[in-house]
């Protein structure tokens, strides 16, 4: 794998204390290997197992083709759904802690100018992202996490969905994306799996899909084989403050002496800041996936069934159907209810998709910020810690890239300016 030139550098002889990744999901395994590659030692705390948090049962989409926020005008309308518990993808737990606060920031962002930057600020991280990938996944890497490059379809029953779906595609098409309207006709030949009614779809021929568990495993392997101390099985309770610095990480192995601490914690990540008096604008937003073989009814490549909110990717030889959206939700427990209706829904679409074999059903929580942008960069008032969280729907896109630039704002006095509409700063709930 190609390697950047070293950035951190401690002077000769001098043992510095390492940097501090918590958070072993695909973020804080690419960050970890990343800041190695750099020149700096490191260790990679994690409470469970690597890659078992929201890391794990994702669709694995890389998609610079869909890089637009949840927070938009047609998501006010699924909220106000939810709200009268009439929505089957999206529903809000309003006492949990952080909720009210964080729906209200949702909704000034949802406003379709704010929408659109966004969109294209996040676009322009991911598309960088997967070229990063291109270099992070050779062969036989690439095949090991079930690579695909037969785009992403998104499929839509109703002239009124197809109708958003296309101005949407046009937006990504002056962000440089790639797009195909495909007809009823079209579709069926191309799907012959999906039943009608069918308006039509969009094929983003650009995006990908894999399978990120196998790709958080294999990476942090490749990290502790360059010499990252990666420990699961260790959590991290608080950061050490000593005269206005972090010092280190004091958890269940005791205290850990660091130069500098990356939260890369997915949806706890905001747990851990809080004492430090820094208040991301993180919430756990749970999904569910449910994952098995199939002889029949597979699609040829991975479908966004728009009008359910469903996902159906498969690799590796397995299917994979997920969605929901469950904003509040402070445990990966699963919910029997949504499960059921992930699948109803999508019997609609796929009646000939069938287990033949047993099935595995996940749930994990994404780390939602409400205005759609990822949180990364150093914490103001505490400059030797720095967030690497906040990915929402996309941190598989989205993590080889924010490895570098949190690498790069090691490296460098100011973090770089690419980074401005990302940084902590200014985004407290
Ligand atoms: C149903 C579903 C489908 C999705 N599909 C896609 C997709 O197609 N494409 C895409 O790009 N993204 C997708 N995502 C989003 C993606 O999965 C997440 O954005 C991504 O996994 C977040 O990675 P992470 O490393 O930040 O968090 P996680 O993978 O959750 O990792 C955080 C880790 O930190 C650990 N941790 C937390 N607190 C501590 C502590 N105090 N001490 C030590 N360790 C700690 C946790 O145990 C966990 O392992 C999907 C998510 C879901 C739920």
């Amino acid at each position: 794998m190609p390697r950047p030139a070293p950035l951190i550098r401690s002077a000769p002889g001098v043992t510095t204390p390492p940097v501090v990744v918590v958070g072993g999901g695909i973020v804080g395994v690419l960050t970890a290997l990343e800041l190695r590659r750099a020149g700096a030692t490191v260790t990679l705390l994690e409470r469970g197992r690597i890659g078992e948090g929201a890391s794990y049962g994702n669709a694995g989409l890389l998609v610079p083709g869909d890089p637009w926020p949840l927070a938009r005008p047609a998501a006010v309308v699924e909220g106000l759904r939810a709200l009268v518990g009439r929505s089957s993808a999206l529903t809000v737990r309003w006492r949990a802690p952080g909720v009210v606060p964080w729906v209200g920031r949702f909704l000034l962002a949802s406003r379709p100018g704010a929408a659109l930057r966004t969109g294209r600020l996040v676009h322009a991280l991911a598309a960088e992202s997967l070229a990063r990938y291109q270099e992070l996944l050779p062969e036989p890497l690439g095949a090991a996490c079930g690579l695909t490059r037969r785009g992403w379809l998104h499929v839509h029953r109703s002239p009124g969905s197809l109708a958003a779906g296309v101005r949407q595609a046009r937006a990504a098409g002056r962000l440089g994306e790639a797009w195909r309207l495909l007809d009823g006709p079209a579709l069926a030949r191309e799907e012959p799996a999906l039943t009608g009614p069918l308006a039509g779809a969009i094929l983003y021929p650009g995006d990908q899909g894999l399978r990120s568990y196998p790709l958080v495993q294999a990476c942090a392997a490749q990290a502790a084989a360059e010499g990252v101390c990666v420990r699961p099985g260790a959590a991290a309770w608080a950061l050490r403050v000593r005269g206005g610095r972090v010092t280190g990480v004091v958890g269940d192995f005791g205290e850990l002496q660091a130069s500098h601490v990356v939260v890369a914690a997915g949806a706890d990540s905001a747990t851990l800041l809080r004492p430090l008096g820094v208040r991301l604008p993180i919430l756990s937003g749970r999904g569910h996936s449910l994952t098995f073989t199939a002889a029949d009814g597979v699609p040829s490549r991975p479908l966004h069934l728009v009008d359910s909110h469903l996902v159906v990717a498969s690799a590796l030889g397995s299917v994979r159907i997920s969605g929901g959206m469950d904003l509040g939700i402070g445990e990966a427990r699963l919910d029997p209810a949504r499960l059921a209706a992930i699948w109803t829904e999508c019997q609609r679409w796929l009646p000939g998709l069938r287990p033949a074999g047993p099935v595995e059903e996940w749930c994990g929580r994404r780390p939602m910020t409400p205005d759609g942008r990822p949180v990364i960069g150093p914490v103001r008032g505490a400059p030797n810690v720095l967030v690497a969280s906040g990915h929402g729907m996309l941190g598989v896109t989205l993590a080889p890239i924010t490895a570098r630039l949190i690498a790069r704002c090691l490296g460098e006095a100011r973090p770089p300016v690419e980074l401005g509409p990302f940084l902590p700063r200014g985004r407290a709930l």
